[in-house]
């Protein structure tokens, strides 16, 4: 075992060396996450919670902004539930986790441990909607699930993980389409303007569709070794659901009809994406909006009397930015400035604001920007009135990184003429194709080139051309790469 975290003084791999090392090492040195003891499991430690929380906090303000509540349901679900919906339960029985005994006793029902919600949430919408006055239902929860995964990597893939659900009931087809398209909206605004990663919305294809949804959409996410993230999805379920739970309401002229059903869900997988979308070879970088710790204030002093001077300042710069930002003071003795410079730098804080003696003679502070490391990235300030300079500063870093991630992302999505072309971009980037829509021709590009489609852009321009692969006309381009 290698010793990990906070003193520990082993170089990261750099993310050409090893782009799967520098994430499984920086995760668990960043003390983000650590393995938990059951294969496949994960254990978020604190500062990876507080970005959830960061992240929970913004996703929930924007779906009460959107008229959706909050409710729990039950961990256990009867296996009965599951088998009432042929495509959702075909496409979860392999990655089930059920239990068979309870207190001693073996079940009379075994009860499957939650993949997700849409049976047990089906069920109860379908003894709570009587009448068309009931609805629209738009209930979310903040959960736990559990998915029996064989190939596992924290964040990204664990047997459980957490997320939230939204599940939501309506009168009419259009409304939960728009619905459906609504709460797309509103992961690609957070996505976006939260996590400064620039992802593509767009519609799923029938063979990468949810299991049991009519269509499936998403948000994409390109990671820093070119690599496709599917960062968050919202389902429109159409009547399948409603269907196979008796989802039923009684319209204004007294007929009884069936609901329209949408779900969409965002998970601690977005965390990865955080991750991969901005970090860089000397650890994390943390969009400001979300960091959990925005500034870090570190004091360079030799000596006493220094101390003494460095540390006034330090203190009510401190206690000037804490009013209004996640701001942390390191006066830790028993480490070195330059310690905690790497310290930090590894954890990704957005701004980090050093204070020495030369600095309080010139009442100017240096400020250093983690997204652009080196000399380039610092700056003197004034040491009066810190909290306007700082918060300009943060958004500056905020904008740069969405713009630095956006520009990665479009350098490395290209058109190929054809499927030789096609064949070189998937190497390293994405394609955005035309394709005929045959789950043919998809299942063999993913064969010869294990690139997977990620989605049709919802700005799909209006046109046609042929299929990279069989040469048949298409309507649709479609993102081509390979996945996490
Ligand atoms: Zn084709």
């Amino acid at each position: 075992m290698t010793k990990t975290g906070i003193m520990s003084t082993e170089k990261l791999p750099t993310r050409s060396e090893n782009y799967s090392e520098w994430y499984n090492q920086l995760i668990q040195r960043s003390e983000m996450a650590d393995y938990a003891p059951v294969r496949g499991c994960m254990v978020v430690r604190p500062y990876g919670w507080a970005l959830w929380e960061n992240i929970q906090a913004t996703l929930d303000r924007r779906f009460k902004a959107t008229g959706h509540v909050n409710a729990a349901f039950p961990l256990f679900i009867p296996m009965s539930f599951l088998e009432k919906e042929k495509e959702h339960v075909e496409g979860f029985s392999p990655e089930l986790a059920v239990v068979t005994i309870g207190g001693g006793e073996i079940l009379e029902e075994p009860l499957v441990v939650r993949p997700t919600s849409e049976t047990i949430i089906g069920y109860m919408y379908s003894k709570w909607i009587k009448s068309y006055r009931d609805l629209p239902v738009l209930i979310n929860q903040w959960a736990n699930v559990v998915r029996w995964e064989m190939r596992t990597r924290l964040f990204l893939r664990t047997l459980e993980f957490y997320w939230q659900e939204g599940h939501t009931a309506h009168a009419s087809e259009k409304e939960a389409v728009e619905e459906t398209l609504r709460m797309l909206d509103v992961y690609t605004d957070f996505a976006i303007n939260e996590a400064a990663v620039p992802v593509i919305p767009g519609r799923k294809s029938q063979s990468e569709k949810f299991a049991g949804a009519a269509s499936s959409y998403t948000i994409e996410a390109m990671m820093g070794d070119t690599r496709a993230l599917q960062a968050g999805t919202s389902h429109f379920l159409g009547q399948n659901f409603a269907k196979a739970f008796e989802i039923q309401y009684l319209d204004p002229s007294n007929q009884l009809q069936h609901c329209w059903t949408t779900s969409w869900g965002l998970s601690t997988r977005f965390i990865g994406a955080i991750i991969m979308t901005h970090g860089d070879d000397q650890g994390l970088v943390l969009p400001p909006r979300l960091a959990p710790i925005q500034v870090v204030i570190v004091p360079i002093y030799k000596n006493d009397a220094e101390r003494e001077k460095v540390m006034s300042v330090a203190q009510r710069v401190y206690a000037e930015l804490n009013e209004k930002f996640r701001v942390k003071l390191d006066d830790r003795a028993e480490v070195t400035p330059g310690f905690k410079f790497n310290d930090w730098e590894l954890r990704g804080v957005p701004l980090r604001i050093e204070i020495g003696p030369k600095d309080v003679d010139k009442n100017v502070i240096t400020v250093s920007r983690r997204h652009i490391p080196g000399r380039d990235g610092k700056s003197a300030i004034s040491s009066e009135q810190v909290t306007p300079q700082v918060d300009t500063l943060l958004k500056e870093i905020q904008a740069a990184m969405l713009e630095k991630a956006t520009r990665f992302r479009d350098a490395n999505i290209h058109e190929p003429k054809d499927y030789d072309e096609f064949k070189q971009i998937i190497q390293n980037g994405w394609a955005l194709s035309w394709w005929c829509g045959s789950a043919e021709c998809e299942a063999k590009i993913k064969e010869e080139t294990k690139a997977t489609t990620r989605c049709i852009p919802l700005n799909n321009p209006e046109g046609h051309g042929h299929c990279v692969y069989c040469g048949a006309e298409a309507k649709e381009k479609i993102y081509f790469a390979r996945a996490y």
